[in-house]
């Protein structure tokens, strides 16, 4: 079959006045982003619609990147006629007999926007509805539960018809919430509440610690790999890298083995907070999920983020580690996530960690660390890349 346009659906109930024209403007840009290898469409918004013209492009593989853009709900590819009585049942028959499989029964809807068309909503649905139960053999109509709708478009810019509504991503257009600094490590968990506050809107910045010699240049190349693949729901992504190998060193010559995972993720808070000051980011992400690990308890949490003012933001706090794995797979960081590269945590593992630890007892310890200096060096020595949408030669292409 071939389309000529797809139509575009969004979260239009719960949006009002200005929110909306912003919403829609975000929306707008997202999506020719997303499309700009594809030089002969067009995107238009006209009350409360958005398409893209096709213009002879293939309409396959732009669906497919359109499903990666937050704030759609719904995608239909969609043919576009001027309509008479033949061409809206040709154009009908045509995209029932384009199915996969010939659905057993269906119903058709119209919407007459342009009421100058001289037929009403209900006799145009009766004719395209009659039309094709003369010409498909067993099929039949169902008013309320049909295997497929049949959705008529009267519009002044033309007529449109399609058949199949396609699931997207959902959420709200990216760029509309603000900007977020994510805790970006090389595991499974941060790289998918990374992807959850990309779903909401936020435009995303993501901070490593690398420890250098102990983690090797290819562990920081995995982490690349995994802020590339959120580039592909979020454009560009700004990735921090902070120099940690002397803090590490510092807290583990200076401190209680017990308490070290707890000190070294106070530095990090601390960094983070400054860094996420200088971008202009509103509120820090981890990936952390509630008692998944020691340092995930409520004491833990409490302890580490008691450094910081900032808020901190854990969109995966109340899922289980196989849910989260499921979006990791679906949002295809999962192979690159378990890849065996060392991560500054699991070099410096204490054989016991506390698992409710005090704040004051922290600061107790910390006191023979010069914490001030130690932050403002590391953030002073933090470098700063933009990772792009463009393919970039991964460590899981360099491995198989
Ligand atoms: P992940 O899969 O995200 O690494 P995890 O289950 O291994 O999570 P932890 O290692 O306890 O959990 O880390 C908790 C959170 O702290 C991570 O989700 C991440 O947001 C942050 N974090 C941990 N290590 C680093 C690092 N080296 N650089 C940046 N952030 C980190
Ligand atoms: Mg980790």
């Amino acid at each position: 079959m071939k389309y000529d346009a797809i139509m575009i659906r969004y979260g239009e109930l719960a949006l009002k006045g200005k929110n909306r024209d912003q919403f829609e403007e975000t929306l707008m840009r997202n999506v020719k982003h997303i499309l700009r290898p594809f030089f002969k469409i067009k995107v238009r918004r006209n009350y409360g619609r958005m398409y893209v013209e096709l213009n002879g492009e293939d309409h396959v593989e732009i669906t497919e990147r359109l499903q990666r853009v937050f704030g759609i709900t719904s995608l239909s590819p969609t043919v576009v006629i001027q309509p008479s009585d033949d061409t809206l049942k040709d154009a009908a028959l045509e995209l029932i007999r384009s199915l996969p499989a010939v659905p057993a029964t269906f119903r058709v809807e119209t919407r007459r926007a342009d009421k100058r068309y001289p037929m009403s909503s209900m006799e145009i649905s009766r004719l395209i509805g009659g039309h094709i139960l003369r010409n498909v053999p067993e099929i039949k109509v169902d008013l309320h539960q049909p295997q497929v709708v049949i959705s008529v478009e009267i519009r002044s810019e033309g007529t449109f018809l399609s058949c199949e509504r396609i699931p997207a991503s959902g959420g709200l257009p990216v760029g509309a919430s603000g900007k977020v600094m994510l805790l970006l490590s090389g595991g499974i968990d941060s790289p998918v509440a990374g992807w959850m506050m990309l779903k909401r809107g936020v435009t995303l910045e993501a901070i490593h610690f690398h420890s250098y010699p102990f983690t090797s240049e290819r562990a920081l190349e995995k982490v690349r790999d995994l802020a590339h693949k959120l580039t592909r729901w979020g454009g560009t992504v700004r990735l921090h890298v902070v120099p940690f190998t002397e803090i590490q060193t510092k807290i583990r010559e200076r401190c209680p083995e017990d308490y070290t995972i707890t000190i070294m993720r106070r530095f990090m808070m601390r960094i983070a907070e400054q860094v996420a000051k200088r971008s202009g980011a509103l509120a820090l992400a981890t990936g952390e999920s509630l008692g998944q690990v020691a340092s995930q308890t409520l004491e833990s949490m409490n302890t580490i983020n008691d450094v910081i003012r900032t808020p901190v933001l854990r969109p995966l706090i109340g899922m289980d580690k196989h849910e989260i794995t499921e979006i990791a797979r679906k949002i295809d960081t999962f192979e690159l996530s378990i890849l065996p590269y060392e991560d500054c945590c699991t070099i410096f593992t204490p054989k016991k960690p506390v698992t409710r630890p005090k704040p004051a007892i922290a600061e107790r310890f910390e006191q023979q660390l010069d914490v001030e200096a130690l932050v403002l060096d590391a953030v002073e020595r933090t470098t700063s890349e933009e990772i792009t949408t463009k393919p970039r030669n991964s460590v899981v292409e360099e491995l198989f």
